[in-house]
C-alpha cells in the first residue's frame, strides 16, 4: 500500500449503479462483434457471488465486523481471475463491475482466464500491521471454498500489496492442507511470486505508449505528461516514460497534485514521495513551492492540464460528463480500472481523444499473474528478462490486435477492445455449441 485513502469527494462522482454502466459498454461493443446473443445474455449476470462478514479482535480488544465480497463474473475461457481491493468504498455492484472488467481484460490479452473481483469494505490505514493480517487471513478463510489455483485465483488491488498476498496464500494453503502458491498471485518472490509482477501493470502500459510513439511518430523530449495517482503503477509508469526522456510535469496523489513546466525528476520524486509518504509534502511546506517553480493543484486540475497524454492511474469515475468537456490531453492511457465514466466517453470521443482503454491498458499486471500462476504450476521460476520479454510480447500482440479492429472498424479504440473480448469469448462458446447448433441449424 503506497497510497493512503482518497476523501470520497476528491475522488470524483461516485457511480452509484456501475455495474448497469459496465453493461452498456458490453452492449455497445455487441452490435461490432461475433457473438451468439445468449452467450452476451450470459455476461449480463455474473456466474456467483459471495458476501461475508468477518468478525475481528482489534488490537483494543474490541470487535469489529468487516464485509467482504468476491464475485465470479464468468469462466467461459477459464478459471476466475482478478484482484482484491481493500477500501471504504467496496461494495458489491463495484465489484461485480470490476469482475466484469477482468473477464473482457483476461479476454483481451488472451490469457486462458475468466474474470473475477474481491474486496472488503475497510480503510487499511487505519488498522495496526496486526490487524491488518488477522483481517486478511480471516477474509481468506471465510471464502476459502469459493476460490482455489484450477477455480478462482485472486491478487493484489487497490491497497493490497503482495505481503497481503503472502497471506492469503498461507493462510489458504493451512485451509486445504497443502502448499497451494498457485491460488494467489502477486505474492513475495520468496514465497513463490514471479520475478517482473511488481511493476507489470506500470510496465505494460508504458509497452502500449511506446507503440503510439511509433504510429506518432512522437518525440519523446517533446511529449508532456499527466499522472493522477502516484501507488505502484503511477510511479512505475512514471519511471520508465522519464527514463525514455518524457516530460512528465505534473502527478499527484489522494492529497493533491504537484506540477512543474519542465519535467519532474521522477527518480527522486519517487524516493522522496515512498519517504514522506505525501507528494505535496516533498516541494509545498510554507511557501517552497513557488520558489522552486513547483505549483500544487487539486487532482481535478490536474485532469484538466494542456497535455499531450493524461494517465489516470488511481480509482475509476474520474472522468465523467461533469469534466469531460474540459479534457484537454489528445490521448489517455486508463492504467487505473474504470476512470472513465460511459456519459464522459462520448464526450472525449466527439473531441477525437485517443482512449486506450483499462481493459488493455493495465492488462500487463493480470498477464504478469498469469505467469506467476503458470510458474507456480510447474514449478521453475523465469528470469526477470524472460518476464520483460514475454510481457511486452503479449502486450503489443494485443494492443496491435485492437489498433487494427480500430482502425478497419472505424470505432474507438474502448469499442474495438470489448469486441475483441467478445469475439474471443463467442469463439469459445461457439465451441461448446449454442442454440443455432443444437437446433440443427450449425
Ligand atoms: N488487480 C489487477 C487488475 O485489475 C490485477 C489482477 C490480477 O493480477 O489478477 O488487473
Amino acid at each position: 500500500m503506497t497510497k493512503s485513502i482518497p476523501k470520497k469527494d476528491s475522488s470524483g462522482t461516485q457511480e452509484t449503479n456501475i455495474f448497469a454502466n459496465a453493461l452498456k459498454r458490453l452492449d455497445e461493443a455487441a452490435q461490432f462483434a461475433d457473438i451468439p446473443p445468449e452467450a452476451l445474455e450470459r455476461l449480463k449476470h455474473p456466474k456467483k457471488m459471495i458476501q461475508v462478514s468477518i468478525p475481528i479482535r482489534m488490537d483494543n480488544g474490541g470487535l469489529r465486523i468487516f464485509q467482504g465480497y468476491r464475485v465470479r463474473h464468468d469462466h467461459t475461457r477459464g478459471p476466475g481471475k482478478g484482484g482484491i481491493r481493500f477500501h471504504p468504498n467496496v461494495n458489491l455492484d463495484e465489484v461485480k463491475a470490476l469482475a466484469l472488467w477482468m473477464t473482457c481484460k483476461c479476454a483481451v490479452m488472451g490469457l486462458p482466464f475468466g474474470g473475477a473481483k474481491g474486496g472488503i469494505t475497510v480503510n487499511p490505514k487505519e488498522l495496526s500491521r496486526m490487524e491488518l493480517e488477522r483481517l486478511s487471513r480471516a477474509y481468506i478463510a471465510r471464502i476459502a471454498e469459493f476460490i482455489g489455483p484450477k477455480t478462482d485465483i485472486p491478487a493484489p488491488d487497490v491497497y493490497t500489496n503482495p505481503m497481503i498476498m503472502g497471506w492469503m496464500m498461507m493462510e489458504y494453503s493451512k485451509i486445504a492442507q497443502e502448499q497451494s502458491p498457485a491460488v494467489i498471485t502477486g505474492k513475495p518472490i520468496p514465497l513463490g511470486g514471479s520475478l517482473g509482477r511488481e511493476d507489470a501493470t506500470g510496465r505494460g502500459g508504458y509497452y502500449c505508449i511506446k507503440e503510439l510513439e511509433e504510429k506518432k511518430r512522437w518525440k519523446p523530449s517533446k511529449i508532456r505528461v499527466a499522472i493522477q495517482g502516484f501507488g505502484n503503477v503511477g510511479q512505475n509508469i512514471a519511471r520508465l516514460l522519464h527514463a525514455d526522456g518524457y516530460k512528465i510535469v505534473a502527478v499527484s496523489d489522494s492529497q493533491g497534485g504537484i506540477y512543474k513546466e519542465e519535467g519532474f525528476d521522477i527518480p527522486s520524486l519517487i524516493q522522496n514521495k515512498n519517504a514522506t509518504r505525501r507528494l505535496k509534502a516533498i516541494y509545498c511546506t510554507g511557501s517552497v513551492c513557488e520558489t522552486i517553480q513547483v505549483k500544487s493543484l487539486s487532482n481535478k486540475d490536474l485532469l484538466e492540464l494542456d497535455v499531450d497524454i493524461l494517465i489516470p492511474a488511481a480509482l475509476e469515475n474520474q472522468i465523467t460528463e461533469k469534466n469531460a468537456s474540459k479534457i484537454k490531453a489528445s490521448n489517455i492511457l486508463e492504467l487505473a480500472n474504470g476512470p472513465i465514466t460511459t456519459e464522459a466517453d462520448k464526450i472525449l470521443n466527439k473531441k477525437g481523444v485517443l482512449v486506450v482503454p483499462d481493459i488493455l491498458a493495465n492488462g500487463g499486471g493480470v498477464t504478469v499473474s498469469y505467469f506467476e500462476w503458470v510458474q507456480n504450476n510447474q514449478g521453475y521460476y523465469w528470469s526477470e528478462e524472460e518476464v520483460h520479454a514475454k510481457l511486452h510480447t503479449f502486450m503489443i500482440r494485443e494492443f496491435n490486435n485492437v489498433y487494427h479492429l480500430m482502425t478497419n472498424r472505424k470505432i474507438n479504440m474502448r469499442t474495438a477492445a470489448y469486441v475483441h473480448a467478445l469475439n474471443r469469448i463467442g469463439e469459445a462458446v461457439e465451441a461448446r455449441g449454442t442454440s443455432k447448433y443444437f437446433l440443427g441449424n450449425p
